[in-house]
C-alpha cells in the first residue's frame, strides 16, 4: 500500500512536471509563430493556425484550430482586424478563459502600435478589408522588435520560472534586428524614394521603414479582386511613374501581375510577409533578408 502511494505520488509529480514544462502557445499567423519560437526556445510549444502561404485575411478555419485553442495557455494575434474574418468564431467555440481579451494569455500584437491609414470614418463599403487601418504592420522590423518584447513579457508572466530565458532571447532578437537594419538600409539606399506597385496594400510599413512609396495596387480596394477597368488604370500609372517592381505574394493571382508586367516592362517580385512562405526564410530576419535581396535585384534591372 505504502509503495503504491509512493508510485502514485511520483507519477503525479511527473505529470505535473511535464504539464508545466512547456507553455502551449497558439498563434494566428506564421510571423508571430516564428518570433515566439525565438523568444520561447525549448520552453514553449508553438502552433500557427494559418499556413505561411495562406492569405491572412481569409484563412480556412479548420475544426482542429478549436482543439488547439482549447488547450492553449497563450494566443498571439494581431488585434487589428487582420484575422477578424475567421478568429472570433473559433474563440467563441473554444471557450478558453485564459485567452479572453485582457487576460495574460491573450497577446494582441497591435497593442501600443500606431496603425497607418486609419480612415476618418469607418466604412467596409465594397469589401474593403482594411476598414480600421492597415493591419500589415509586422513587416516593419522595428515594429517586430516591439512585438517580440510584448511576447517576451507575456511568456514571462505566464511562466515566471523561465522569465530570464525569455528576456535574454528577446534582447538577442532585438540586437540582431538592430545590426541587420544597418545592412538592409544600406542595400536599399540606392532605391530610396522609388515608387512600387503591389497586388495588395500590405507593404506600407515596410515601405515607410526603407523609404519607398508603394502606392499602386492591382486590387481596386484591399481584398477586392482586380477588374479589367482597374488594371487598365494601373498599367497607365506604372508607365507614367516608371515603376519597376510589382510585389505579389504566394496566394495572389500571379498571372494577373505577369500580364501587367508584360504591358509595362515592370518585374514581378515574389514577396511574402510570413517566414517559411519562401525558400530559406525560416526566421523573421531571414525573411527580410530575402525580401531585400529580391527587391534589390528587381530594381537594379
Ligand atoms: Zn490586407
Amino acid at each position: 500500500m505504502k509503495l503504491s502511494i509512493t508510485i502514485l505520488l511520483t507519477t503525479l509529480a511527473a505529470c505535473t512536471g511535464t504539464a508545466r514544462a512547456k507553455l502551449n502557445v497558439v498563434t494566428t499567423l506564421a510571423d508571430y509563430a516564428a518570433i515566439a519560437r525565438e523568444i520561447g526556445g525549448d520552453h514553449v510549444e508553438i502552433t500557427s493556425m494559418a499556413k505561411p502561404t495562406e492569405d491572412p485575411h481569409f484563412v480556412d478555419a479548420r475544426p482542429s484550430f478549436v482543439v488547439k485553442l482549447r488547450a492553449a495557455d497563450i494566443l498571439i494575434e494581431g488585434g487589428a482586424e487582420l484575422e477578424v474574418g475567421w478568429l472570433p468564431p473559433l474563440l467563441q467555440t473554444a471557450r478558453n478563459s485564459k485567452l479572453e481579451t485582457g487576460a495574460v494569455g491573450r497577446v494582441q500584437a497591435s497593442e501600443g502600435i500606431r496603425l497607418l491609414d486609419v480612415p476618418a470614418t469607418l466604412s467596409r463599403a465594397a469589401g474593403d478589408v482594411h476598414a480600421s487601418g492597415n493591419p500589415h504592420f509586422m513587416i516593419d522590423p522595428i515594429i517586430a522588435k516591439a512585438v517580440a518584447a510584448h511576447i517576451a513579457r507575456a511568456f514571462a508572466t505566464a511562466d515566471p520560472a523561465n522569465a530570464a530565458s525569455y528576456v535574454t532571447n528577446e534582447k538577442k532578437f532585438e540586437s540582431t534586428i538592430d545590426a541587420k537594419l544597418q545592412e538592409w538600409g544600406k542595400a536599399l539606399l540606392p532605391f530610396r524614394g522609388q515608387h512600387l506597385a503591389a497586388y495588395h496594400d500590405d507593404w506600407l510599413y515596410f515601405a515607410r521603414r526603407f523609404g519607398f512609396e508603394v502606392d499602386v495596387f492591382l486590387e481596386p480596394k484591399p481584398g477586392v479582386p482586380p477588374s479589367p477597368k482597374h488594371l487598365a488604370e494601373v498599367i497607365g500609372q506604372i508607365k507614367s511613374v516608371h515603376i519597376k517592381a510589382i510585389l505579389v505574394e504566394p496566394f495572389h493571382n500571379r498571372k494577373i501581375a505577369e500580364k501587367v508586367a508584360s504591358s509595362t516592362g515592370a518585374h514581378v517580385v515574389d514577396g511574402a510577409q510570413y517566414p517559411e512562405a519562401l525558400p530559406n526564410t525560416a526566421t523573421y530576419v531571414q525573411l527580410i533578408d530575402v525580401l531585400v535581396a529580391r527587391l534589390t535585384t528587381a530594381l537594379k534591372n
